[in-house]
C-alpha cells in the first residue's frame, strides 16, 4: 500500500480531523484504510485556501501551468503500478482495466499540459455593426478562479485528471473532493501535483460525504464553478443547490449499440462485450442495450453467451480477471432489483442473474421492453438486455425511445456496427446522444474527445480542450479609436 496515513490536504498541509471512516476493498470486504472527515471549519480553510491559489494561477504563464502538467504526467507514468494498486485495491476494478486506466490518465494529463499553451481568443469584426466602424475588438478567456470538482467512483484517477488537470492549465485553483468509496487514488494524485511543482493553495482536497462536503463546495459563493461527474440523481441535486455559477454535469446513461445484418459480427461481438462488461459495467457508456437485427440475432446472441460464458470471474488483482465485484452491497441489491423486475414483467433470463459473493454475474436478458427498468434506466451492473429489430428505422426507433415517456431521459453514447454508409449517416442525425460510434460499442472513448451527454445524461463537455472552455470566462475588449 503506497498510502499508510491517508489525509486531507488543505491550505498546503496534509492534516487530520477527530472524525474517519473506512475505506474497504469491495471484493474481499477488507479495511485498506482510514481516512479523516472534513467537516465545515476544513471545508472552509480549502475554499479560503484555493482563493489564494486562484490568484496564484491567475498569475502563472501559460509555459510554467503546462510544465507542471508534463511533470504529473511523468512522474504518473513512473508510479504506474501504485497508481494501479490502488485503484484495483479501493474500487475493485480488475488489474487490466486498472492500468488502462492509469495509462489514459497519463494521456488526459499530457493532453492538458498541451492545451495550456493553446488557451486564445481571437478578433471580433467590431465594424460589421454600424456606427463601430472605428471600434476594434477580440476576446480573450481567463480563469474561473476556484473550481469544485466532485468526481465519482468509478474512474478514481482518469475522471480526477478530467477535471483537474484542465483546471490547472486554464490557470484555476481546485478543491477536490472525490467518492467516498475511492479517496486513496484521489490523494495520491495529489502527492505527484505537488511533486511536480504545482503550488499548494492551487490544490485543496477534501473527503467527507458528498451531503455536507459536497453541498458546502456547490452552495459556496466563492466557488465560481462546480465540475460534477456522478448520477444523474445527484447532478439534479447539484443543479439546484448551485445557485449561479458555472456548472457542468457529467451523468449517467442507457447507451447502447445496433448491430445490423451488414455488419462485421466478429468486430461487433468483441467490442459489446467488452462494452458489455469491462468493470462489471460501472462505466456511464456501458452498453447495457443490444438492438441487432432479426435475421442476424439468433446467431449473434448465441455466440455473445458462448464469450461471455468465458470470462474470467474473480479476484481483480490477478491479470487474466475479466469480471471483479460490484462497487459495494447496495449496488448488488439494485442489480438483482433490475433482474427480477424484468423477469416478472416478462424478459427472459439467458445467462448470470443473481451475484456469487460479491461478483455479480454477467447477465443477458431477452424479451424485454422499452419501459422496463432494465432498459430505460442506467443499470450500472454486468446486466445487457437484448432487442431485435426488422428495418433500420425500428432500429433507431428503439434506441431513442421508451414506450411510456416517448424519449428515454438519457443519452450519453450508441455504437452502431453497420457496412452500410446511408445506414451510419442516418444513425450520425437521428439517435438523441451526445456521442455516435460507428463500428464501435457505445463504451468507446479517447480522452481527447469532446465528451459528455444530452438530455438528463449531462450538461457541458469533457475532453481537456474542451473542459479548458468550460473552466474559463469569455472576456471581450473593445478600443475605441475614435
Ligand atoms: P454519485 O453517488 O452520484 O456520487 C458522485 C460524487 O458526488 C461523489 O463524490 C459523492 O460523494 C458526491 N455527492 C453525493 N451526494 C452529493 C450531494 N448532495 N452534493 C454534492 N455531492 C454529492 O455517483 P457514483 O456512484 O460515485 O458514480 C456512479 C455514477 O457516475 C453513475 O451514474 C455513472 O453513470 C456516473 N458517471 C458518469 C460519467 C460521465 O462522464 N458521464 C463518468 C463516470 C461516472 P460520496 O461519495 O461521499 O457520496
Amino acid at each position: 500500500m503506497v498510502m499508510k496515513h491517508p489525509k486531507l490536504f488543505i491550505a498546503g498541509k496534509w492534516c487530520e480531523t477527530e472524525r474517519s471512516m473506512p475505506v474497504v476493498n469491495p471484493y474481499d470486504n477488507s479495511l485498506i484504510a482510514e481516512v479523516p472527515i472534513a467537516g465545515a471549519r476544513e471545508t472552509g480553510r480549502a475554499i479560503d485556501s484555493a482563493r489564494t491559489g486562484a490568484e496564484i494561477m491567475r498569475a502563472m504563464p501559460a509555459h510554467s501551468r503546462a510544465r507542471i502538467l508534463a511533470r504529473t504526467a511523468e512522474l504518473i507514468e513512473k508510479h504506474i503500478d501504485d497508481f494501479t494498486g490502488l485503484i484495483i485495491a479501493e474500487a475493485g476494478k480488475p488489474r487490466k482495466y486498472a492500468r488502462i486506466e492509469v495509462t489514459r490518465a497519463i494521456e488526459t494529463v499530457r493532453l492538458s499540459s498541451e492545451e495550456a499553451k493553446r488557451i486564445a481568443g481571437e478578433t471580433v469584426p467590431m465594424d460589421a455593426a454600424p456606427g463601430s466602424e472605428k471600434r476594434r475588438g477580440f476576446y480573450i478567456r481567463v480563469p474561473v478562479g476556484v473550481i469544485a470538482a466532485i468526481t465519482p467512483f468509478n474512474f478514481p484517477l482518469n475522471l480526477v485528471v478530467h477535471k483537474v488537470a484542465p483546471a490547472i492549465a486554464a490557470g484555476n485553483a481546485v478543491i477536490l473532493k472525490p467518492a467516498s468509496k475511492t479517496p486513496l487514488t484521489a490523494l495520491y494524485l495529489a502527492e505527484i501535483l505537488l511533486d511536480a511543482g504545482l503550488p499548494p493553495e492551487a490544490l485543496n482536497v477534501l473527503i467527507g460525504p458528498g451531503n455536507t462536503v459536497g453541498t458546502a463546495l456547490v452552495r459556496s459563493r466563492d466557488v465560481g464553478m462546480v465540475t460534477f461527474t456522478g448520477s444523474a440523481g445527484v447532478g439534479e441535486l447539484l443543479g439546484r443547490d448551485c445557485g449561479i455559477k458555472k456548472l457542468t454535469l457529467e451523468l449517467g446513461s442507457n447507451s447502447g449499440a445496433i448491430v445490423d445484418e451488414t455488419a462485421n459480427l466478429d468486430k461487433a461481438l468483441e467490442r459489446c462485450l467488452i462494452g458489455a462488461f469491462a468493470y462489471s459495467g460501472q462505466v456511464c457508456n456501458h452498453t447495457q442495450r443490444l438492438i441487432v437485427q432479426k435475421d442476424i440475432a439468433s446467431d449473434f446472441i448465441n455466440r455473445f453467451l458462448l464469450a461471455t460464458s468465458r470470462l474470467v470471474l474473480g479476484d481483480p488483482q490477478q491479470a487474466e480477471t475479466d469480471i471483479g465485484p460490484l462497487i459495494d452491497a447496495t449496488a448488488q441489491k439494485k442489480a438483482q432489483e433490475f433482474v427480477d423486475d424484468a423477469r416478472a414483467g416478462g424478459a427472459e433470463l439467458l445467462c448470470g442473474g443473481r451475484a456469487e459473493k460479491t461478483i455479480f454475474l454477467p447477465t443477458v436478458l431477452s424479451q424485454v421492453r422499452p419501459e422496463m427498468a432494465v432498459v430505460c434506466e442506467e443499470t450500472f451492473a454486468p446486466i445487457v438486455s437484448v432487442e431485435t429489430f426488422g428495418d433500420f428505422s425500428e432500429a433507431i426507433d428503439r434506441f431513442n425511445r421508451g414506450a411510456r415517456s416517448g424519449r428515454y431521459r438519457y443519452g450519453i453514447s450508441a455504437g452502431v456496427f453497420t457496412r452500410d454508409i446511408n445506414r451510419a449517416w442516418r444513425a450520425i442525425e437521428e439517435l438523441d446522444v451526445a456521442n455516435v460510434y460507428i463500428n464501435d460499442s457505445a463504451t468507446f472513448r479517447v480522452d481527447l474527445q469532446p465528451y459528455g451527454g444530452v438530455k438528463e445524461s449531462g450538461i457541458g463537455r469533457e475532453g481537456p480542450r474542451f473542459a479548458i472552455e468550460e473552466m474559463t470566462e469569455i472576456r471581450m475588449v473593445s478600443f475605441n479609436l475614435d
